[in-house]
């Protein structure tokens, strides 16, 4: 959810509720779809003026469920006394942003299960409204409204329940895992690896839909499927790398006392004289004082043509302090990476005070997973020798 351009449209209980812009593009599909074709095929012969207010006011219930399934998420997970930062609403569902992970088993679970039993509790209560209503004589399209949201929520109550990470399914699956194991990492791979295993899934069922039947919602079926690939892909490396950096600090991985440049300094002047000469590709820069004013790298400075590179200063082109990752040196470097900043290409500046004392580097961090990963190959191919 990165980087996704959203609008906070208000809170509750101190949860912001966040739309992506991609929200407004899926109501005016859905409320248009069941306007000119889903809501007529349920109840005929009603006019326009009719189907579209009707259309527009399932579509607004239909998120209301929606939220509804996230916030009940996010209650279970207070409950827990688990920080909840937020809600926001997107093209493929709902994303609560639970800042904490749960402490056992049983909790995940409850967290994990909550959202679908929502969704199913509103949707037999569509389904049982519209039988009431049609018992009662109301008119058929409000029983068509009504039988729609419940099938729907049904619906979507059934697909989050597919064991893949990171459906709701797949958080289940998860704290099963966990509970049997023990081991709460082990448990998240195997729910990303399903995760993994149904996007493929559903892009192929999506290509076969589109190919042989020529319709156009097979698409829809590989972008969801490239959604949960991409998704449950990212939650497996944030789940290895928590893994491997366990309580490292950046001063165990920092590169000490690293080559500064000064802001006042020429793009050219730093080309040659710091990169040619010292083979560095990134430096803190400081201003006259000595203090942080920023971060420029080797693409930053390439970046710039030659014949600009005499006249333009290295402070025209760094990443400002603002845009920057920076620690101090006894810090967690999973604590730093969890609000590490979009500038600066992953590096972290290291300071003590004022003074500038490390510099992280994406190579830096790799560097002490790969040594993880190897430390637990060892370690299993012990294990696999003593019990043969
Ligand atoms: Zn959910």
């Amino acid at each position: 959810m990165h980087g996704l351009k959203t609008v906070r449209v208000g809170s509750i209980d101190g949860i912001d509720i966040k739309l992506d812009w991609s929200v407004l593009v899926i109501f005016w599909l859905l409320t248009w779809s069941l306007a000119a074709a889903g809501l007529p095929s349920l109840a005929s012969g009603y006019s326009a003026s009719e189907y579209w207010p009707a259309a527009l006011a399932t579509t607004v219930a239909f998120f209301a469920a929606l939220l509804a399934h996230e916030l009940a998420h996010c209650v279970v997970a207070r409950h827990q006394g688990l920080p909840v930062r937020d809600i926001t609403l997107w093209l493929l569902g709902g994303v609560s942003a639970i800042e904490q992970e749960p402490k056992t088993p049983s909790g995940d679970l409850r967290i994990a299960i909550a959202g679908p039993a929502t969704s199913i509790v509103v949707g037999l209560a569509g389904l049982g409204a519209a039988a009431l209503f049609s018992a009662a004589g109301v008119a058929g399209l409000l029983v068509a409204c009504a039988a729609w949201l419940g099938s729907v929520n049904l619906l979507l109550a059934l697909f989050n329940l597919i064991p893949a990470a990171p459906l709701d399914g797949g958080r289940v699956l998860r704290a099963i895992r966990w509970r049997q194991t023990g081991d709460r990492t082990r448990a998240a791979i195997d729910a990303a690896h399903a995760g993994r295993a149904f996007g493929f899934i559903l892009i192929a069922l999506g290509f076969l839909e589109f190919v042989l039947g020529a319709d156009v919602s097979g698409l829809w079926l590989v972008l969801l499927g490239w959604f949960l690939l991409s998704a449950s892909r990212s939650e497996e490396e944030q789940v290895r790398m928590t893994r491997g950096l366990g309580t490292t600090r950046v001063r165990d991985l920092m590169t000490a006392d690293p080559i500064t440049v000064r802001d006042d300094m020429s793009v050219d002047e730093v080309l040659h004289d710091y990169v040619l000469a010292r083979h560095c590709s990134s430096f803190p820069v400081l201003d006259g004082a000595g203090r942080l004013a920023g971060l420029v790298t080797l693409g930053r400075l390439r970046s710039v043509p030659p014949s600009h590179r005499t006249s333009t200063r290295v402070s025209e082109i760094a990443w400002p302090v603002a845009d920057i990752t920076i620690a101090t040196p006894d810090e967690p470097v999973l604590d730093v990476l969890g609000r590490s900043k979009a500038g600066g290409d992953g590096r972290i500046v290291v300071t003590r005070g004022d003074a500038v004392v490390g510099i992280v580097s994406p190579t830096d961090i790799t560097r002490v997973l790969q040594f993880a990963d190897v430390e637990r190959v060892d370690h299993s191919a012990d294990s696999a020798n003593s019990a043969g």
